[in-house]
């Protein structure tokens, strides 16, 4: 059985004897300035995008979209529009007629 373990390093749980730590990008929304950015751990660009605004979304007023820059190691910049949106949720209860 593998072990899975807690990385000291970036915090993900993985198998101990497989993991890679993910890179870290710098991620800054188009409302802020470079010098605000953060380090997002993530697979790629567009992880860390995701990610990011997944972070900054405590608000509801906040679904639509939003555009954010993502920096890798390299330097090399993209741009990112990421939008949110509500789903709807079903939910079934039994009622009684009584
Ligand atoms: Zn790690």
């Amino acid at each position: 059985m593998t072990e899975m373990e807690r990385c000291p390093i970036c915090g993900e749980f993985d198998r101990k004897d497989t993991h890679t730590c993910k890179q870290t990008y710098l991620v800054w929304s188009e409302d802020d300035n470079v010098e605000d950015a953060n380090g997002v751990r993530a697979s790629s660009p567009e992880d860390a995008a995701e990610k990011f605004v997944r972070g900054e979304f405590d608000d509801f007023e906040y679904l639509g979209e939003t555009i954010v820059f993502v920096t890798d190691y390299g330097g090399n910049q993209q741009k990112f529009s990421v939008t949110a949106e509500q789903t709807i949720v079903f939910s079934v209860s039994e009622v009684s007629d009584d």
